[in-house]
This record gives structure tokens, sequence and C-alpha cells, in this order.
């Protein structure tokens, strides 16, 4: 941990923030101990109207007052703030988060554009802190200055990933078969037709089984000083859409390395707690991976919100007749899989002292924050 004093709040810009995944991550930082939120930007649909009518908001709770006001701006790379989270359509997200990083700022993102990219962290600290090692590089290889860009991965790798990750150390992973019932809000806003979606079951997301296929082998691989090491898994993901507003489940089997019993699998995923280290995060949650014993759980209805939603939530630990093991799994796909992951990733950035200040010498000071 970084114990260095911080005079400030680190003023934090949202782009896209007026999608289902961006007022999630201004909802979260309405109240942050260290970020708080300055600026916001989105498409010409909203650029130059308030954040408050720019956004049809999806929350319980009313639009923050720090955000009502903010004038939404383009997506220029001068946004009065210290970093930015993005949460832009891919359409648009590759060449803007290039631009921001090239003019300085980190970019903390949730698009798939720069996830693959070989040095560019694919970022879930509970499993994978170290591959943060590569931002020298990117920079470096890119030519930014104080700037890079950090993913989170695709909403249902970002669950998968959290249950695997025990295993993997316990007993090491051969190869996992892997069936998801994604959530509609998966899909932003408007999303998915009503008309299609309810009452039915579609067997088919663009591109989801194939960052299901890849994204896990990088979180799970090592990052060697100089590029990332593939985890070597045979994954093979059949992804569908089903009528759930928030929470993806899963149904994963899969073949360890070593022989395990089922009570020693379950021991594994109940022990897995996080290091001291991010235990000082603000998002994170002590046990990322939690195991119900209910033969009837998780569900999307009564688990997606456990540990704040940033919990893998498991169940139905049992033997597999094809490969060793088999459970289901279930985590908020806004949550864990998109905004909270974000949230969580520029915590560990900011504690790492990645994040720089942009603001003048001579501002004012917003705010005492000790990291
Ligand atoms: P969304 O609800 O459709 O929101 C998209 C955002 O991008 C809006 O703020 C929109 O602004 C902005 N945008 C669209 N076109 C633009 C343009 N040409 N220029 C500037 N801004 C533009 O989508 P979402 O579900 O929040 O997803 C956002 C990103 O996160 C996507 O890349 C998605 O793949 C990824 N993601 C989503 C989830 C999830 O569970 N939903 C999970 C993980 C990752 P306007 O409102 O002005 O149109």
């Amino acid at each position: 941990m970084n114990a260095r004093a911080n005079t400030r709040k680190w003023r934090a810009g949202v782009l896209g923030a007026t999608g289902m995944v961006g007022q999630r991550i201004v909802n979260l930082l309405a109240e942050h101990p260290w970020f708080e939120l300055t600026a916001v930007a989105a498409s010409e649909r909203s650029t130059g109207k308030t954040y408050a009518e720019a956004t049809r908001w999806h929350l319980e709770r009313p639009v923050p007052e720090r955000a009502r006001g903010l004038v939404v701006k383009d997506l220029e790379p001068t946004l009065d703030c210290d970093f930015v989270f993005s949460a832009l359509d891919s359409s648009v997200a590759g060449e803007a988060e290039s631009q921001f990083a090239r003019a300085g700022y980190p970019v903390v993102s949730n698009s798939k554009n720069h996830r693959m990219d070989g040095d560019v962290p694919l970022l879930v600290p509970e499993v994978n802190a170290g591959h943060v090692n590569c931002i020298p590089l990117q920079q470096k290889n890119r030519g930014y200055d104080t700037g890079f860009i950090v993913t989170n991965p695709n909403c249902s790798t970002a669950g998968l990933v959290l249950a695997l990750k025990p295993l993997a150390d316990a007993f090491g992973l051969e190869k996992l078969f892997v069936v998801t019932m994604q959530a509609v809000s998966g899909a932003g806003y408007p999303g998915v037709p009503s008309l299609d979606v309810l009452g039915n079951v579609i067997p088919f997301i663009g591109g989801e089984e194939e960052k299901m296929e890849t994204e896990p082998q990088k979180i799970l691989g090592k990052w060697d000083g100089n590029r990332f090491i593939d985890a070597g898994l045979g994954i093979s993901a059949h992804c569908n859409r089903v009528a759930v507003v928030d929470g993806h489940t899963e149904c994963v089997s899969v073949r360890l390395k070593k022989t395990a019993t089922i009570a020693e699998v379950q021991e594994a995923l109940r022990g897995f707690e996080i290091s001291e280290e991010l235990a000082e995060l603000p998002t994170a949650v002590k046990h990322p991976v939690v195991v119900h014993d209910d033969e009837d759980r998780p569900q999307p209805r009564k688990d997606a919100n456990t540990g704040h939603g940033m919990a893998a939530v498991v169940g139905r630990v049992r033997e597999c007749p094809l490969l060793d093991v088999k459970l289901t799994l279930l985590s908020h796909n806004l949550l864990r899989g998109a905004a909270g992951a974000a949230v969580l990733n520029a915590e560990l950035l900011a504690a790492r002292g990645f994040l720089k200040s942009r603001q003048a010498a001579d501002a004012p000071a917003v705010e005492e924050v000790s990291l």
C-alpha cells in the first residue's frame, strides 16, 4: 500500500456517464471517500444538457446532487478531472480512450476495445493485481506520459474468474465448460426489445462467447515483465440472454489438475480472502466468493447484491460426471461486472501511486484524504 498522504480527493470524469454502466459509476462516486465526480461526457444526444436532463436514470435512489447540474461534455480530452472512467459504447470507446490516455489521463475502462491489447492490464484486483506492473511498458510503447489504459473484463468473465482463482491456486485448472443466463441490463439501454426477451431465452449474445473463452486466459495468466502469458485453459462457453433484470447466472463444470473432494473444493472457495493491501480499498469485500449451502441458490433476485454487488455467489457445488466438479455462479453484471469493478480498479491504481493530480498547483484542496 502506498502510505503517502493525499491532500484532496482524486477528481474523476465519466465518459459514457449517461448509460447503464456510466450511471452506476456516477452513483458509486456520490459517496466515495477517495474520488469525487467533476466531469461527465457522452454522445451528441446529451452534450450541452445538464446530467439530470440528459440521463434516463435507472436506479432507485435519485440522481446524486453532485452530478445533477454538471454539463455533459463531448469526447474532447480536455475534461476537468485527474482521471476518467470509460463506460462508452464500444463503437467509440477504442479511439476515445486512446486519445484521453495520450492527453495524460489515466483511463479506467469497461469497454472491450483494449482488453486484449498486449500492454493493457485486464484487471481484477483479487485475481491479478500484479498485472498493473505492465503500465510503465504501455506508457513507453505508446509514448504516453501520465496517461494509460486499464480495463475490466466482460460482465460474465468478472464473476467467473473470482470463483476460478481459489481453485486455480489450490488444485490447478485444466478446462472448463460454462453456460450463462445473462440479465437484460447487460445489453445497455434500451437493450433487448421486451417482445424478444419476455417469456423467452435468446441463445446468442454477439461476441460474448469469444470474450468468455479468451479473457479468463489473460486474467488468470501471468505478466512476466514483458508480456502476458495465457493460463492455457480449455474453455467452452455458451451464452444466453434471459428475462432477468440484473445478475448473470453461470453453470460451470471444471476439470482440475489435482484430484480434490467436493469438501476440499468448497473449503478452497470459502477460504478465499483478499490481501491486506486490497482490504484497504473502499470497494473491496473481504470474501469475494460467497458459498451457499441451500440447494436452490444462488438466484438473481435474492443474491445479486451480495457484498454490495461485488461478490461472486456460488452454490450447488457437486461432482461432475464429465469433468470433476460443477457449480452455479451468480454475479451482478453492472457492479462486479462493470461499474464496481472499474471503481475497485481505480482504487488499486490510486493506492499504488498510478494516479497523478492534473489540478493547477494553486487550486484549493477539496478534502483531506489519507490513503
Ligand atoms: P449504454 O447504456 O448503451 O450506454 C452507452 C454510453 O455511451 C452512453 O453514455 C452513450 O451516451 C455513450 N455513447 C454512445 N455513442 C456515443 C458516441 N458516438 N459518442 C459519445 N458517447 C457515446 O451501454 P452500457 O451497458 O452502459 O455499456 C457501456 C460500456 O460498458 C460498453 O462498452 C459495454 O460493452 C460495457 N459493459 C457493459 C456491461 C453491462 O452489464 N451493461 C458490463 C460490462 C461492460 P448517450 O446517452 O448520450 O447516447
